[in-house]
């Protein structure tokens, strides 16, 4: 049985002002005030885990750590089935120091080339993952793992979303057609995505 979370304010383990904002709307219902690591002044771990759970779990900790409040940490990322599920906890990195998805979603489709992966759907099989983790200031961890299975496409398609989207095609489909997530909207995206289903998970089991 999960713990229930039942504290007045929770920091959310982004320096992302976007994302802040995504978690405390969706949270707004139950009366959480949220607050941010930058705000806080907190500072970025290194996420030295090979795993989404270990580094959104390292996220977690320093912040409450740091803080003595409870958080909300998340780690999210896309394994490409071909590229033995690379690039995984790096697909921030494979953005290159600008972080531009655009040479990570080139990188991608360049390893696929020089493996000779054939172009369809079947044999460019990709999942996203997300990791959301709720630690309390006496360590209690809740961890929520969401995915989105697709396929990667090329050439990319949408301009919604952000990241990887243009490049990802999810099988969960709603109302048919072959859509990246670059071309659904907000609210389409996030009834079938990793960080959806994610937090669907963790308000049931703790807000609820
Ligand atoms: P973060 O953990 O949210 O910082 O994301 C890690 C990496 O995964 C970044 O390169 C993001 O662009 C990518 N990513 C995470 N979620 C999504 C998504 O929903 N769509 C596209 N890219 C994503």
């Amino acid at each position: 049985m999960a713990r229930r979370f039942v504290l007045p304010k929770l920091v959310v383990a982004t320096h992302n002002r976007g994302k802040a904002g995504e978690i405390a709307t969706m949270l707004k219902p139950f009366g959480t005030q949220i607050v941010s690591a930058g705000e806080l002044g907190l500072p970025s771990p290194d996420e030295t885990g090979t795993t989404f759970e270990a580094n959104a779990t390292i996220k977690a900790l320093a912040a409450t750590r740091a803080s003595g409040l409870p958080v909300l940490a998340d780690d999210s990322g896309l394994s490409v089935h071909a590229l033995d599920d690379q690039p995984g906890v790096y697909t921030a990195d494979w953005e290159g120091p600008t972080r531009d998805a655009m040479v990570g979603m080139k990188r991608i489709q360049d390893e696929l080339a020089k493996r000779g992966v054939p172009q369809t759907d079947a044999a460019r099989g990709a999942t996203f993952h997300c990791v959301l983790v709720l630690a309390w200031p006496d360590e209690h961890l809740e961890l929520f793992h969401g995915t989105c299975d697709g396929a990667i496409v090329w050439p990319i398609r949408g301009t919604g979303g952000h990241g990887y989207d243009p490049c990802f095609q999810p099988l969960d489909q709603r109302g048919g057609g072959t859509r990246t997530t670059a071309e659904m909207s907000d609210a389409e995206k996030n009834a079938i995505s990793h960080r959806g289903r994610a937090f669907r998970m963790m308000v049931e089991a703790c807000f609820q």
